[in-house]
């Protein structure tokens, strides 16, 4: 995804991280007291620790701030250690906690690694199990935990894939597969805090086409969306893959340069519009552009930028079209 976020765990494992880490403390921290009471200072002080741990760790959940190491911290005691124990202790009695093991790793550990999780518990559990349970239980019992955990995996799968599916349709263009505006403000603030903290030259374009009314008009509209997509891709072609590119509505696009000061985003501008210029995108008709640049200097909001950015495309089109302005002074070509 465009803000590099795309590791993030899902707000589900977060919340129910975050219950179970407080769960876990919880019944622990009794324990403490107990046996602090018979003076068992070893154990309490390893309770004590545990039930911080867990504490803590919710905490951290608590304010979204969720790693692999917290959702390991939560699972592999309860789940993957607690409920053999009981399978070792208690056998047919507590078969039904595996159960709930194999649920608990896909709720508080991110896709990858509640597989491989559960892979590791499934093979744990299995001489275990044969070893614990009556013959004919077991027979039973281990092809259930076996069948749960594909099936799992495979709703969690198809969930989480449905999510990325939604969260890329609501944050592009359906026409270009631009992105839209609704990740501009985040993108460039983001752009802004970066540039801030590394000392990154960072330029935004600013492209509209010209006469695209006109052309509208003459050929009509679906040829209009025709050379909005094949401009579209030409800007995907001219641009670096870490550049972002948004369709910002009509036929008006930004791309922010990351790591790009005006002269050298002046000159990627001024190929494309020679590209887009020298293209025959409509028979025997030419379709031309007109770029704003505006590299980032003292902005501490992104609309300040990108109001900048639009000048300088106000200024090229002024200027006649076909151009491309990175001062609000001078025009560049
Ligand atoms: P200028 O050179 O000054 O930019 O003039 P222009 O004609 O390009 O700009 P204007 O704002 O007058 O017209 C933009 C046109 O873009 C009007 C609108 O109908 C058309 N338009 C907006 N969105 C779409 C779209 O998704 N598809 C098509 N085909 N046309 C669109
Ligand atoms: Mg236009
Ligand atoms: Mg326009």
């Amino acid at each position: 995804m465009i803000n590099g976020h795309q590791d993030e765990a899902p707000k589900f494992i977060v919340k129910s991280t975050l219950m179970m880490t407080l769960l876990s403390g919880l019944t622990v921290a009794p324990f403490f007291f107990i046996n602090l009471y018979h003076q068992n200072l070893p154990i309490a002080a390893l309770a004590a620790v545990f039930a911080c741990i867990q504490f803590f760790s919710a905490y951290q959940c608590y304010h979204a701030k969720y790693n692999t190491v917290i959702g390991f911290i939560s699972s592999i005691p309860m789940m993957f250690i607690g409920s053999s124990l009981a399978l070792f202790e208690l056998g047919v009695t507590a078969s039904y906690w595996p159960f709930l093991s194999v649920f608990g790793f896909y709720f508080t550990l991110q896709l990858r690694m509640a597989r491989a999780t559960n892979i590791l518990y499934l093979i744990m559990i299995f001489p275990l199990g044969y070893f614990v349970l009556p013959f004919e239980v077991f027979v039973r019992f281990y092809p259930g935990l076996v069948g749960i955990s594909l099936f799992l995996y495979i709703c969690v799968n198809e969930i989480q894939n449905q999510h990325h599916t939604l969260t890329e349709m609501s944050i592009t263009d359906s026409l270009t597969g631009l992105y839209n505006r609704t990740v501009l403000d985040l993108t460039l603030e983001n752009a802004i805090n970066l540039s801030k903290r590394e000392n990154k030259s960072m330029t935004l374009l600013m492209i509209d086409i010209d006469n695209f009314k006109r052309i509208n008009d003459t050929f009509g509209h679906l040829v209009g969306d025709e050379v909005l997509k094949c401009l579209s891709s030409l800007m995907k072609e001219n641009f670096r893959k870490t550049d972002a590119l948004f369709r910002l509505g009509g036929e008006e696009f930004l791309v922010l340069l990351r790591d790009s000061n005006r002269a050298s985003s002046v000159m990627v501008a001024e190929r494309l519009r020679e590209t887009i210029s020298n293209t025959e995108i409509i028979r025997e008709q030419q379709v031309t552009i007109s770029v704003g640049v505006s590299e980032l200097t003292n902005h501490s909001q992104w609309k300040d930028w990108l109001s900048d950015c639009d000048q300088r495309l106000f200024k090229a089109k002024e200027a006649g079209k076909n151009k491309v302005v990175s001062s609000i002074q001078e025009v560049a070509v």
